[in-house]
């Protein structure tokens, strides 16, 4: 059973959440954004005006059309607004029991057949759409961050996720400018997978004498043409959460090849959680 999507509820209005909202309403969606309190909604909407008046600024966006964009995003502290949307992806925090939690409302309150999706970086999609007594309907909805920019939506299928979710939020997907790809529900999906353990191998690369960091970006980025560097990134993503999906991996495979370097986990340790600290394997200003 296909369903058209006109309205989309986004449940947190983070980094994520505000970005999902933004690039929604963009490609003429009414979105419905929820976070638990109003100056998370206040500082969600702020940065969606900011990133909007960028492209004002640049000339890729008329005055006019970001106040339209602006215009087709209500928000709201509760839940039961979603008995309105057509489809809900969740981007509340990284957490299995306060997703679960969530998902058992929007259950309640979301119509029969309407999908619920997650963004969630590491916890099993097959989990999480048992909660819900729609596990058919249920999927991972994994953007990149910043949402606005990046074109990729890694759509990750449960166990019990049916063909007709997929190419709905394959559809979705394209219709908000993004390109959709198909993965099966394992620990890290891909993404995560195989990103990770590269940045690990980096650090143990650091960790045990092989090179600098900067020698190790600079191969990276030279050698690979990758446009930035692991420990660069590293330190973009957050050192905690790398250190979180090495022990995703580690404890989802049972497999010694996902160890978290010990470095790793000093660094997190000491507080040096990349750029957010103001240090990493480098130090910001
Ligand atoms: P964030 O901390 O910036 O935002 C989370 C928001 O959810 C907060 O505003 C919080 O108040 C709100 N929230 C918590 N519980 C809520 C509830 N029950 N209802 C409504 N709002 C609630 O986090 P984020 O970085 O946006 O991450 C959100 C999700 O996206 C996580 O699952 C994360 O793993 C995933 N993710 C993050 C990134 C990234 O680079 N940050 C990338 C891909 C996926």
């Amino acid at each position: 059973m296909s369903h058209e999507i006109s309205t989309f509820g986004v449940v947190g209005a983070g980094t994520m959440g505000n970005g999902i909202a933004q690039t929604a309403a963009r490609a003429g969606l009414s979105v419905i954004l929820r976070d638990v309190e109003q100056r998370f909604i206040d500082r969600g909407i702020a940065a969606i005006d900011k990133s909007l008046q960028r492209d004002v600024d640049k000339e890729r966006l008329t005055a006019d059309g970001k106040a339209e964009i602006l215009g087709r995003i209500a928000t709201t502290t509760g839940l039961e607004s979603f008995s309105e949307a057509d489809i809900v992806v969740e981007a509340i925090t990284e957490d299995l029991a306060v997703k679960t939690d969530l998902f058992r409302s929007l259950d309640r309150i979301a119509r029969p057949g309407v999908i619920l999706a997650s963004n969630t970086s590491s916890i099993s999609i097959t989990k999480l759409a048992a909660s819900t007594s729609r596990p058919e309907r249920f999927i991972g909805m994994h953007f990149m961050n910043p949402v606005p920019v990046m074109k990729l939506v890694e759509i990750i299928r449960g166990v019990a996720t049916a063909d007709e979710t997929y190419a709905d939020v394959k559809a979705l997907s394209e219709r908000m400018g993004k390109t959709p790809v198909e993965v099966n529900d394992a620990p890290g999906f891909v993404s995560n997978r195989v990103l990770m353990p590269m940045i690990n191998e980096a650090i143990f690369c650091v960790y045990e004498g092989v090179g600098t960091p900067e020698s190790i970006d600079e191969v990276m980025k030279l050698g690979m043409n990758h446009p930035m560097g692991p420990l660069t990134l590293a330190d973009f993503i957050g050192l905690d959460v790398c250190l979180a999906i090495m022990n995703v991996l580690y404890d989802g495979f049972n497999d010694s090849k996902y160890r978290p370097c010990p470095l790793l986990k000093k660094y997190v340790d000491a507080g040096w959680l990349g750029r957010k600290s103001g240090r990493g394997f480098y130090v910001y200003g």
